[in-house]
């Protein structure tokens, strides 16, 4: 295990951490997760070999977006009754794009 970082969401302190698979059961099928219960995010530490990806730290970063845009919306209530909330394409789809919904609200001086 290895901290990399506390943040502040919506007033809860998480951490930001990252584990290798064989010492969390929770990566066993998953590249990161968000434990709400622990105020914790986990990214799965991955080794480089010949089928990964070719950007790994890239992808480490959109992992941590998509964890803590979980950690979002489960401190605002939003954890298990509200469908679209938990709806991982569109949390995924969030962990994508908002490098560049962000480039372009600073470019417009929306932000
Ligand atoms: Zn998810």
């Amino acid at each position: 295990m290895h901290k990399l970082c506390n943040v502040d969401v919506l007033g809860t302190e998480y951490t930001v951490e990252e584990h290798e698979r064989k010492e969390d059961e929770s990566l066993e099928n998953a590249d990161g997760y968000c434990d709400h219960t622990l105020c914790k995010c986990v990214v799965r530490i991955i080794e480089p070999d010949k089928n990964s990806l070719g950007n790994l730290e890239a992808y480490k970063k959109k992992v941590i977006r998509h964890e803590l845009i979980h950690a979002f919306l489960t401190e605002s209530g939003l954890n298990c009754e509200a469908e679209w909330a938990t709806n991982e394409e569109m949390i995924d789809w969030i962990a994508y794009q908002f490098p560049k919904l962000l480039k372009a609200f600073t470019q417009v001086g929306a932000i």
